[in-house]
């Protein structure tokens, strides 16, 4: 399948990256939002994202002009989805609205739509639950920001066919992303090899191991990493990573998620890294 038009549910963060990388490999979008307000800041991101990249000349003027004409806003669901060949739902991360938005865009989209969500940790089979689109339901967990970030993990749900896996991974190529096809199981790939590294890095500052730096450095120049793993728990928030190692601790039943007692303790002081100004490195200087 050619996919030539996409929705794409909700405006923020996400959402907006998602619209914008689709309409700049030629597809004509629908950017939907709880109201056309909304939406309209999200493409007012996308044209400040697209205008630096013709500041740094990676993106010429006629580029981003033809990118931001394919890209129409609307705040009807059913409208943003009729006729369209994939619909990526990209709107806050709780179950019970995912699924609400899955059973109408099910009923108003092509019979043979793709339906994707970014969830980054629901089940999609949960999400798919007595969804009689179910094997058009998948997993596409796009990284921040979409523009710029490679991996793309394909989730694939108990339901899920082989020709919708097959292309939604053809289309994630054609976005130019790194694409993987992983199993629904809690954290995907990337979040569950990442937070294990992180949890294992803090219990080594907790153990005095090493300094943070020299952990971080351990990674970087031992591993190739691009950044330590207690660096980038700073810059993300050591409460996001905690509220996600508390959910794989309970979700795999695996003791080694469990934030370790630093890490508790940091998050109750405020620590909360970059954000707050001081994590395991100190951002206020
Ligand atoms: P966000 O809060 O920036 O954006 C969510 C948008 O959805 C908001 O504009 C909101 O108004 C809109 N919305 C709410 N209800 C809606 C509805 N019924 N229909 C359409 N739009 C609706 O959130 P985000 O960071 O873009 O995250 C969106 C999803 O992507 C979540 O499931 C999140 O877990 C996932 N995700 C986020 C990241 C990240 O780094 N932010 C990475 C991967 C996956």
């Amino acid at each position: 399948m050619d996919i030539q038009s996409v929705a794409v549910l909700g405006s923020g963060t996400m959402g907006a990256g998602i619209a914008q990388v689709c309409a700049q490999v030629g597809c004509d979008v629908a950017l939907c939002d709880i109201s056309e307000e909304v939406a309209a800041r999200g493409l007012a991101g996308i044209e400040r994202f697209l205008n630096k990249g013709v500041d740094r000349g990676k993106v010429t003027p006629e580029e981003r002009d033809a990118t931001l004409a394919r890209i129409r806003i609307t705040e009807d669901v059913v409208d943003a989805v009729r006729g369209v060949q994939l619909v990526v739902e990209a709107a806050p991360e709780e179950l019970s609205l995912k699924r609400d938005i899955f059973l109408r865009v099910a009923d108003a989209s092509p019979e043979d739509a793709i339906l994707a969500t970014n969830t980054s940790s629901l089940p999609i089979s949960q999400v798919a639950e007595g969804n009689h689109a179910a094997p058009r339901i998948v997993g596409m967990p796009f990284f921040n920001p979409v523009p710029l970030m490679k991996l793309l993990e394909l989730v694939v749900g108990e339901q899920t066919a082989p020709e919708t896996t097959a292309a939604a991974l053809a289309f994630g190529e054609r976005l130019g992303k790194e694409v993987i096809t992983v199993r629904d199981a809690p954290g995907f790939a990337s979040s569950r090899l990442g937070i294990c590294i992180a949890m294992e890095a803090i219990r080594m500052v907790e153990q005095e191991v090493a300094s943070p730096e020299d952990i971080d450095r351990a990674m970087v120049f031992g591993y190739s990493h691009p950044m330590g793993p207690l660096r980038l728990t700073d810059l993300v928030g050591l409460d996001v990573r905690m509220a996600i190692a508390e959910h794989l601790a309970e979700a795999l039943d695996a003791p080694h998620f469990e934030p370790p007692a630093l890490l508790r303790r940091m998050v109750d002081e405020g620590r909360l890294g970059k954000k707050s100004g001081r994590g395991f490195y100190d951002w206020e200087g």
